[in-house]
């Protein structure tokens, strides 16, 4: 048989998740020869072999890659055969043409959790990984991704997990943190300082977690902390420890059969909590589980083990359920190393347990969620970042700082652009510290210099001012915008279409705040269609924090001074003099910033029903009013749309008199949310009239509801749009910097 050769570019995330090693592999099992070699495109390989054979092998590179790889496109052309003998791994001959990609950290694999189960081995070792699974992104310092270039550098491997590692047939084959029992990293408690002469460290802090003590634990990441799910007391004292800590709490369990005795979990859901991903998935809660662990929510972030640590912890609990959440406090970056565990959990913890391996790039756990049968992201970090987002357009060289809350970054390579971890709130200095390290760490990682910035249009957020003191040329792009941008973005759609932004706080390019919005556009630009009826925020910021503030704002708004003033004395939200001075404020547009913000309305109705008044963390309000919802209710209340403007005065006459009539919270919370769903449709049905546009994207963070997107998605379905909505980045301000790329990106281009 005539030999023929194909030049093969794979393109995706392809470098350091063991693409070469199992090209080879493939290559042998299809008799190909040739050579395969990492480039700044992705992987290329020359193969050479009979027609029959090379079509064999190209259909098992599509679908037999490893699992964390993720092939966007296989491109292959025929070339010139060579009369290769054999099939190598080549060197590239340009080493700043080597690896450019990083791969994300990826949960420990089922072969290695089999190697693991042999007692008494060098792998049944708390360390344990292959070229299919272990940490990536936490432990590399610089690329080409090589041994010496990890935080692995200091441990040197002993002789049989060099055979490994050099065995181009075996799993380990260059897998940089190989290690073993003999060789690798161990676990030590780094506090309370006594003498504690522990051998097995999963042991150990099963038995303290099974006897009600809180135990810190360093992860892939950073640090977390553990306690029994099942015991109140150790939950509430966790709680009182992280400064009376009101957020909801993570658990983590052994499996997805145990998991179903206290949650609902769908196929998707099952799908996403076994993914090598491994994010904490938001799942319904059934019966069983303490009430201070979810804080009163009809959802708990569930995750299951990732680490061998984990998996060996599970061995011993006679628990099982335990809370897993981040060790950090008020909402600072995640401790990661052993100083700042010491400063800072020493006083949460009773024990402290380590490991001697550092943790260079901190990364929180991911979060997602299912809704309407799509997983979505709302935290992208572990087992995501720094994995690329593949675009249609060229993004290279500009950066977008993101937004102010949620903060992620974004660089731009060719067409891909790649997301930050997780960074937080930059109000916060050691978050702000976190993005600057994180960014210079990113470029010299990427290999990127920055030639054009985008940044949010708030001049106040900390990104932006970071943004403009780069002396860098500078895209403002506008907060809403963005965030439709992003969603378009990663469904490769280059408009026009219709933006359906329903979010907290983002400044308009009128100076109000805006937030519930029906935009029309694409990545260069857009028009404010439609928007809801903005109303004035006594106290600005204040208001995120008492949600009451915006029902009194908007009573005021619709029914005048004296029924705010009612409405404060019988809901008691505030003492009479308080309520006098907000009218005052009100009166005289003092401190009263507008906003159309649809996360304020749910606020408001969260605050009328007595669901949330006043919140102890981001978006209690919405998340407390989703719950309560009476899933089969399907009444709403009216509104009126008029002159682009959505008036809520209708919605809030209906609302007060159920509330005066004594209906349930969940009747309300229902009519509320089928009331919005209502408004979405309707502002899609007049930006068609207008446009005759038929695509709508939703985004914003006001649907990380899974009753507001399952709804608006059927609604706007039935109506004839396609509907999009975002799942490989979070649709909060944790998307905004793929936006802010897209925008870039597209008014650099123009003339
Ligand atoms: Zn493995
Ligand atoms: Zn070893
Ligand atoms: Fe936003």
């Amino acid at each position: 048989m005539e030999r023929k050769a194909l030049l093969i570019k794979v393109r995706g995330l392809v470098q350091g998740v063991g693409f070469r090693p199992f090209v080879y592999r493939i290559a042998h099992r299809h008799g190909i020869k040739g050579w395969v070699e990492n480039n700044n495109e992705g992987v290329t390989i020359h193969a050479e072999g009979t027609p029959q054979m090379l079509d064999s092998f190209v259909q098992s590179l599509g679908n037999e890659a490893p699992t964390a790889s993720s092939v966007s496109e296989i491109e292959a052309r025929a070339t010139d055969a060579e009369g290769l003998e054999e099939f190598s791994i080549r060197r590239s001959a340009n080493l700043s043409d080597e690896i450019t990609q990083v791969s994300p950290d990826i949960a420990v694999c089922e072969d290695c959790l089999r190697d693991m189960q042999e007692q008494a081995h060098r792998r049944d070792y708390l360390f344990t990984n292959c070229t299919h699974c272990g940490p990536r992104f936490t432990i590399i310092r610089s690329l080409p991704y090589d041994r010496h270039q990890t935080t692995m550098a200091p441990f040197v491997m002993c002789e049989q997990c060099r055979s490994e590692y050099a065995n181009i047939l075996d799993r380990r084959f260059h897998a940089q943190p190989v290690a073993c029992l003999h060789c690798g990293p161990h676990y030590f408690l780094l506090h309370p300082k006594q003498e504690w002469d522990i051998q097995n460290f999963p042991h150990f802090a099963a038995e303290q977690i099974d006897g009600g003590k809180i135990v810190a634990v360093k992860g892939l990441g950073g640090y977390h902390l553990l306690c029994d799910a099942h015991n109140t007391a150790a939950v509430l004292e966790l709680r009182r420890r992280k400064q009376r800590e009101a957020k909801p709490m993570a658990v983590m369990m052994r499996d997805v059969d145990t998991a179903r005795k206290y949650f609902v979990i769908n196929d998707e859901e099952e799908k996403l909590l076994l993914s090598w991903q491994r994010p904490i998935v938001l799942v319904q809660n059934m019966t069983g589980l303490e009430e201070p662990v979810s804080n009163g929510l009809h959802t708990t972030g569930l995750v299951l083990p990732y680490m061998p640590f984990h998996h060996y912890l599970f061995k011993f609990l006679k628990t099982d359920a335990v809370v897993f959440t981040s060790a950090n406090v008020s909402d600072e970056p995640v401790v990661m190393d052993e100083a700042a565990a010491l400063d800072q959990l020493a006083g949460i913890a009773d024990f402290i347990i380590t490991y001697n391996r550092e943790i260079h790039n901190r990364a929180d756990d991911s979060v997602a969620m299912v809704a309407h049968k799509i997983p979505m992201l709302i935290r992208r970090s572990r087992g995501y970042a720094p994995g690329p987002v593949e675009l249609s357009f060229d993004v290279e060289g500009i950066l977008a700082t993101g937004a102010e809350l949620n903060n992620t970054f974004a660089i731009g390579k060719g067409r891909q652009a790649i997301m930050s971890q997780h960074i937080g709130d930059l109000k916060n200095a050691p978050t702000l510290g976190f993005f600057e390290q994180s960014l210079g760490r990113f470029q010299r990682l990427f290999r990127f210099r920055p030639q054009l910035i985008a940044c949010d249009l708030h001049p106040d957020y900390l990104s932006t001012q970071f943004a403009r003191e780069s002396g860098l040329p500078l895209v403002e792009v506008q907060h809403h915008h963005a965030h439709m941008a992003s969603c378009m973005a990663e469904h490769g759609l280059s408009g026009p279409v219709i933006g359906i932004i329903f979010d907290g706080t983002g400044l308009g390019t009128d100076g109000t705040i805006w937030g519930g919005e029906c935009l029309l556009g694409d990545y260069a630009g857009f028009q404010r269609l439609s928007h809801l009826d903005p109303v004035p925020l006594p106290g600005g910021d204040a208001v995120t924090h008492q949600p009451w503030r915006t029902a009194f704002a908007y009573i005021w708004k619709y029914f005048g001074e004296e029924r705010a003033l009612a409405a404060a004395e019988s809901f008691g939200w505030c003492e009479a003099p308080t309520a006098q001075n907000l009218v005052r404020m009100l009166g005289r547009n003092l401190n009263c910033p507008l906003s159309s913000g649809a996360g304020r309305l749910f606020d408001a109705v969260a605050a009328l029903t007595g669901l949330c008044s006043t919140s102890g963390f981001h978006a209690e309000a919405p998340m407390r009013l989703e719950a309560a919802v009476s899933p089969d209710h399907a009444g709403h209340y009216d509104f009126c749309f008029q002159n682009s403007l959505v008036s809520l005065k209708p919605m809030f006459d209906g609302l007060l008199a159920d509330l005066e009539d004594s209906l349930s919270n969940g009747v309300i919370a229902a009519r509320f949310h089928n009331t919005v769903v209502r408004i979405i449709g309707a502002m899609a049905l007049n930006a068609a009239q207008v446009s005759g546009i038929k695509k709508v994207v939703l985004s914003g963070g006001s649907f990380q509801n899974r009753i507001l997107v399952g709804r608006s998605v059927d609604v706007l379905q039935r109506d004839g749009f396609e509907v999009y909505i975002q799942h490989k980045v979070p649709c909060n301000d944790g998307g905004i910097a793929l936006g802010q790329l897209a925008v870039a990106a597209a008014q650099s281009r123009r003339p």
